[in-house]
């Protein structure tokens, strides 16, 4: 299987060979003929799996076919974080290096005038975080009459972040007439409303399901006192001489305490999350990749869509509420066939989300103790059995069983939001046999 006998140009062919690609992936093989027929597309695919070339080649190659006549843009690809419009962004130069279209990229927290100035100029592909391209709409800098091409990119993350009014808006400003193509790791009902009301009679595309990337990745548990959490992360950064390794904490205050911390202790460190500016995220980023940082520390949000190749150690320093952001944490290292290895510091207030973490990977991690790190307070080591099955029932309305979703509170803060993700991909999570309760994880 080459990239030309998907039906792409001859120039797109050599740009994917610029990259060293030699054959393309999955996504690849089913997305790119999809979005050349010129049908909607919905596409169940990850960070890693080759998606953004899968949507990127077939849509340069559909927009060279003609030349632009006004100011565009004509495909406008949304997205859910600034990193991630950053780097569809380059990914787009990268593969247009040899088709005349022209690109430009719009996020929120840096300066909106340079944006302006970009989209007055005319180009093709705009990729855009929903928030900044509303804005720029309502200050009339963006008009979006010759929008041919709509990608909504990893779509599920768009609504757990509360983008939904935004791009709903944006919806209805787009011309009636256009393909539409949405990119979502994970299907939850919500997304699957957002789909039926998007995408006419789309092509289906999936490749290996969600938790094969699990399979692939070496995990284990380090059960270790909260308080022991940062000393025995050095001491594991120092004693297997990692370079780079990428830790996960559960909030923006815990990742730059944690980053002090490593940093006192003559780690290298840099903490990616919402609050820090622009400037900063990308230098952080820049110096992991470049080994200037050995430890960079992300949360959840932050680190999705990260575009960092061979990551050979994922690192939770705590987990995470929902047990599916374990799987996509964890999908960080192990990418394209190599080894990667995911450990997780887990405290006894923890022992909750191991299991429900456990239930959806359908597997139990190996639990290793380091010396001198004995926890005080013991993880159970299986999930604990439900003590009193009759008051277990009675929890079982709300969350029935696991198929059929009750209304989901329609807030757009991210703690809500999540939570609506965790019922809405409830795989995992309340398939107990029936007379068994749903488990269900507090967020
Ligand atoms: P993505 O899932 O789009 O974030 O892509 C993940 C990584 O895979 C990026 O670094 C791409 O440059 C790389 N990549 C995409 N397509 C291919 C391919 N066909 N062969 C090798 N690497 C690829």
């Amino acid at each position: 299987m080459s990239f030309s006998s998907l039906g792409l140009s001859e120039q797109l062919v050599r740009a994917t060979a610029d990259q060293g690609y030699e054959t393309p992936s999955p996504i690849q093989q089913q997305a790119i003929p999809a979005v050349l027929s010129g049908k909607d597309v919905m596409a169940a695919a990850q960070t890693g799996t080759g998606k953004t070339a899968g949507f990127t080649l077939p849509l340069l190659q559909r927009l060279a076919e003609n030349p632009r006549t006004g100011k565009g843009p004509r495909a406008l690809i949304l997205t859910p974080t600034r990193e991630l419009a950053a780097q569809v962004h380059d990914s787009v130069n990268l593969y247009s290096k040899y088709v005349p279209t022209k690109a430009a990229v719009v996020f929120g927290g840096v300066k909106i005038n340079p944006q302006m100035m970009k989209l007055r100029k005319g180009l093709d592909v705009l990729v855009a975080t929903p928030g900044r391209l509303m804005d720029l709409y309502q200050q009339n800098a963006v008009r979006f009459n010759e929008v041919e091409i709509l990608v909504l990119d990893e779509a599920d993350r768009m609504l757990d972040m509360g983008f939904i009014r935004d791009i709903r808006k944006i919806l209805a400003l787009l011309p009636a007439k256009r393909q539409n193509l949405l990119f979502s790791a994970t299907f939850s009902n919500e997304i699957r409303t957002l789909a039926q009301g998007l995408l006419d009679n789309p092509v289906q595309v999936e490749v290996a399901a969600r938790n094969t990337t699990a399979e692939k990745v070496k995990q284990s548990v380090y059960p270790v006192d909260q308080s022991q959490k940062t000393a025995l992360l050095s001491k594991l950064v120092r004693d297997n001489a990692w370079d780079q390794v990428l830790v996960f904490t559960r909030t923006k205050h815990g990742a730059n305490r944690l980053t002090q911390k490593l940093e006192k202790d003559g780690i290298t460190a840099a903490a990616i999350h919402g609050n820090k500016s622009q400037g900063a995220r990308t230098r952080a980023l820049a110096d992991f990749k470049a080994g200037e940082v050995r430890v960079l520390v992300a949360t959840d949000i932050a680190a999705r869509g990260l575009d960092i190749k061979q990551l050979p150690q994922v690192v939770n320093f705590e987990l995470p509420n929902v047990p599916e952001d374990y799987v996509h944490r964890i999908g960080r290292t192990g990418r394209a066939g190599e080894s990667g290895h995911a450990l997780s510091l887990v405290s006894a207030d923890e022992g909750k989300l191991l299991a429900g973490i456990e239930k959806l990977i359908k597997k139990q991690l190996p639990r290793k103790e380091v010396e001198g790190f004995e926890p005080k307070n013991n993880l159970p080591l299986k999930p604990k059995a439900k003590a009193d099955p009759s008051k277990a029932r009675n929890r079982r309305p709300q969350g029935g069983n696991g198929k059929n979703f009750g209304p989901k509170p329609a807030g757009r803060s991210g703690g809500r939001g999540r939570g609506g993700q965790g019922e809405g991909q409830g795989r995992g999570q309340g398939q107990g046999r029936s007379g068994r309760p749903a488990q269900r994880q507090s967020a």
